[in-house]
């Protein structure tokens, strides 16, 4: 290898020639860009000092990369901690959102079903005080109307028995009659003993109440003028029984069967239908037709 330098400057090293062994200068150039260390770009004149260089640098290497992945885990973990909170935050923002629209909506729903209750049971107060008013006849056009009526009305008068019902009574005949058969034969039974006990006269066995309009509900009972009455929906006479038999059928539950939690759903089947009165009377109409 000639060196042909005569500026005194390496071509390859930019470093300044020493011009009386420019070829020693490449040797060495040339070798250590031969003994360079891959991880630190350090250079070495012989392989022997590179190679014990590079078993220390390889380690440390392995050191900094293990550290440097560790940082970069923790870095990405707290993002995904902060990601994490961000959504958790939104989501109970709208959650929260939710419930109160939700809890709103339940508000204005029962206020609209109170409304509607209040109305429906003012509504039915008005039907039961107009059909109980006596009926006058005053014009001339409805006197053929009237006789069939009044034809009916005899034919009514003549099938019933007269509705002399007090609570009181019935509280004693179910005090004796509203027995652990009756109990535990529910509404089926239940229905039964009113009709024959409490709505049938005793003697003449006629009914005390009749069912005259199945589609509309309406009964019809004969007062103690003689008079026609018409009870819609049996809402009167339900008013009057339903408060004596609630009664008996809690006594047999507590005196006969000792509270015992067995009987306990039979009570509340039995309950529920002595105060559904449109339950009751539908379940009655088949002994007063
Ligand atoms: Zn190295």
């Amino acid at each position: 290898m000639v060196c042909d330098y005569t500026d005194l400057v390496c071509d390859y090293t930019d470093l300044v020639c020493d011009y009386t062994k420019p070829v020693d200068h490449l040797k060495i150039y040339f070798s250590e860009q031969m003994n360079t260390c891959e991880y630190c770009d350090v250079s070495f004149t012989t392989n022997q000092s590179l190679k014990r260089h590079y078993g220390r640098c390889k380690e440390k290497e392995k050191r900094n990369l293990i550290v440097h992945y560790h940082s970069q885990i923790e870095k990405y973990e707290k993002q995904l901690q902060e990601q994490r909170d961000h959504y958790e935050k939104q989501l109970q923002e709208q959650r929260d959102q939710y419930e109160k629209q939700l809890q709103e909506q339940r508000d204005q729903h029962e206020k609209e079903t109170r409304l509607i209750k209040e109305q429906l049971s003012e509504f039915k107060n008005q039907i039961f005080e107009i059909a109980k008013q006596p009926k006058t006849n005053v014009t001339n056009h409805t006197t053929q109307t009237t006789q069939t009526h009044n034809n009916r009305n005899t034919n009514i008068i003549n099938q019933l028995a007269i509705y002399d019902l007090t609570q009181d009574q019935i509280t004693q005949l179910l005090a004796q009659h509203y027995n652990l058969d009756t109990f535990h034969g529910g509404p089926e039974e239940i229905a039964k003993l009113a009709a024959r006990l409490l709505l049938t006269d005793p003697q003449t066995q006629k009914p005390k109440v009749a069912c005259t309009d199945i589609s509309r509900k309406n009964f019809k009972y004969v007062d103690e003028e003689q008079e026609v009455q018409v009870d819609p929906g049996f809402q009167k006479t339900h008013d009057l029984i339903k408060e004596p038999l609630s009664k008996a059928n809690i006594r047999v539950y507590v005196e006969d069967l000792n509270n015992d939690d067995r009987y306990r759903d039979q009570w509340r089947k039995n309950e529920d239908f002595i105060s559904d009165r449109t339950g009751f009377s539908d379940k009655m109409i088949k002994w007063m037709v």
